[in-house]
């Protein structure tokens, strides 16, 4: 792999901080949470530096090694204290091109439960194929006697998902894309909801191994066809138009 030029990067910035906001505004990570984007073909990322994601602008990124979770370059010296789950699932897996941490709220009202997600909703079957291998990571991951090692435990965690739970707390979510993972923890969010919500009022009835290969081929081809015909590349292109209508309102 090439390393990325200036046009690359610039462009990556601009949709770090489309993220960002389409993040805030579907409530994702407001104040806190962070997503991050690798530099193409490098072990270092851009990230903002420890802001409310929503108010974060171009002068506010910094790039970071992922290597040893530094700040490298940019207009700040530091970042968000768990940018070092961000440098764990970098190092570890190369074919993760942008991450997440989001605290969004029915993903934390099941991180209270020991109830995984299941096969319940197409919502979930975009985040997984396979819903109950998600990882749950079940320490308090803040604590002293587990951090910092629960951010190299919680990328060990991911495997070859998309997603991780994180107990009492919420979810690093990891994928090829930042188009992609800003989708997934939107889906991810959608679908923990659904199941909340749906156990509340009756027995879940998760879909059978036949309606799961069913969902999988259907869903498969749709995520491969790439740009805005993708299921990702559609979610980012309307989130992005509804961002630029919500800033245009608050311009007038
Ligand atoms: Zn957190």
């Amino acid at each position: 792999m090439t390393q990325a030029d200036d046009h690359t990067i610039n462009e990556l910035k601009e949709k770090l901080i489309i993220a960002n906001g389409i993040l805030d505004m579907e409530d994702l990570i407001r104040p806190q949470g962070h997503i991050s984007v690798r530099i193409p073909g490098t072990d270092t990322f851009l990230i903002t530096r420890a802001i409310a994601p929503g108010m974060a602008t171009i002068d506010d990124i910094v790039v970071v090694n992922a290597l040893d979770a530094k700040v490298i370059s940019g207009k700040y010296t530091s970042t968000y204290g768990e940018v070092l789950a961000h440098a764990a699932i970098y190092q570890k897996r190369k074919d993760i091109e942008s991450v997440a941490h989001t605290h969004s709220f029915y993903v934390r009202v099941l991180s209270i439960t020991d109830t995984p997600l299941l096969p319940v909703s197409f919502e979930i079957m975009k985040v997984s194929y396979e819903p109950e291998k998600i990882g749950f990571y079940k320490e308090i991951w803040h604590l002293s006697n587990v951090y910092p090692q629960a951010c190299f435990d919680v990328a060990e965690l991911l495997g070859e998902n998309r997603v991780v739970l994180l107990k009492a707390h919420g979810a690093m979510i990891a994928t090829k894309s930042i188009e992609e993972t800003t989708a997934v923890a939107m889906n991810l969010e959608e679908a923990a909801k659904l199941q909340v919500t749906a156990a509340s009022l009756k027995p879940l009835v998760p879909f059978t191994e036949k309606e799961k290969a069913q969902l999988v081929s259907f869903l498969k081809p749709l995520e491969e066809r790439g740009g805005t015909a993708s299921v990702y590349g559609r979610a980012w292109e309307y989130y992005k138009f509804e961002l630029s209508k919500k800033q245009s309102a608050s311009d007038r």
